[in-house]
């Protein structure tokens, strides 16, 4: 985010003003990644702010630091309840995105981060519309690899895991793209550069499974449970690149993005260059259950106001 955001953070506890709220230029993460982040969507409706899966984000937050040895001092209850709060203080009831950030403070250039470091943890709502257009993308295959579980595990949503995103998404940019998707090492698929892919067969729905390098992304978790909710196969596995190209549909699924249609891959359309009828069946569900009109999933939408 460029510009203010909002006039107040959470920072440690306290609301501290958006400008005001700084770290010290020694900071660990700053030199080494070392911290761990989640991005959670809240959606506006009128009069409401709905934030989607907010406890299981921040279950995922701590999971994350956990990988690192390293923790969130406040507990998932504590950033929950944080959460709204600081949405109440700024007042916000449009859509808005929210950053939670875990990260490593004055702990020195010594590498071994433990439970004792000094951390803190920040959220940040500002906001925030669509990410892609709605009518779908064009994406490619990148020429890097996503990090691997033996080197840099994926599963942690940590800073530092970014800086391969930072790669594939400048190339595909350069490239007239709208994103990349990420092969494993082995090159089978696994995900985009900040979404989790699925593809569409027969009628039958496919998506990386958890050792194809891939997050276990909350958005990839919800469409799995509509997509079988509304009678699909739902299959969690191995990818071969070439079953991209040969898919009926291909769509991502995030936390920014939502749900969005591939159209095109590497140049060649995918269902004719149109979102295909089992992405927008699932996209469409998806839609109103974030918007707490769908009393089975309200249990998924924390009502701010
Ligand atoms: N993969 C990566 C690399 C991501 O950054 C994200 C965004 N958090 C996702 C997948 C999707 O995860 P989620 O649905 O939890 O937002």
């Amino acid at each position: 985010m460029k510009n203010k955001g909002a006039e107040y953070v959470w920072f440690d506890g306290q609301f501290v003003k958006w400008e005001k709220a700084s770290v010290p230029i020694m900071t660990h993460s700053l030199h080494y990644g070392t911290a761990v982040f989640e991005g959670i969507r809240g959606y506006g409706t009128g009069n409401n702010l709905f934030i989607f899966r907010l406890e299981d984000h921040m279950k995922r937050l701590r999971r994350s630091a956990s990988v690192y040895n390293f923790n969130s001092r406040a507990t998932t209850k504590e950033l929950c309840e944080a959460t709204v709060a600081l949405a109440r203080k700024i007042a916000i009831k449009c859509s808005c995105y929210i950053r939670p950030l875990t990260f490593v403070g004055l702990h020195g250039i010594d590498l071994n981060v433990t439970r004792d470091s000094p951390t803190h943890t920040v959220i940040i709502i500002f906001p925030f519309d669509k990410y892609f257009k709605a009518e779908g993308i064009k994406a490619c295959v990148s020429s890097w690899r996503r990090i691997h579980d033996g080197s840099l595990p994926p599963l942690a949503k940590a800073a530092g895991n970014y800086l391969n995103s930072v790669l594939a998404t400048q190339e595909c940019r350069r490239n007239g793209y709208d994103e990349s998707i990420m092969l494993d090492t082995q090159g089978n698929v696994s995900e985009a550069s900040g979404e989790n892919i699925f593809l569409v067969r027969n009628n039958e729905i496919s998506v990386p499974n958890l050792a194809s390098s891939a997050l276990e992304g909350i958005t990839r978790e919800t469409a799995i449970i509509i997509g079988r909710k509304l009678g699909y196969e739902v299959k969690e596995r191995p990818i071969a690149r070439t079953e991209l190209y040969m898919s009926d549909e291909l769509f991502l699924t995030g936390t920014a993005a939502e749900i969005v249609a591939v159209t095109h891959l590497d140049g060649r359309p995918i269902c004719e260059g149109k979102e295909g009828p089992v992405t927008k069946d699932i996209r469409e569900m998806y839609e109103k259950i974030v918007r707490g009109k769908v009393d089975e999933y309200m249990r998924w939408v924390t009502p701010v106001w």
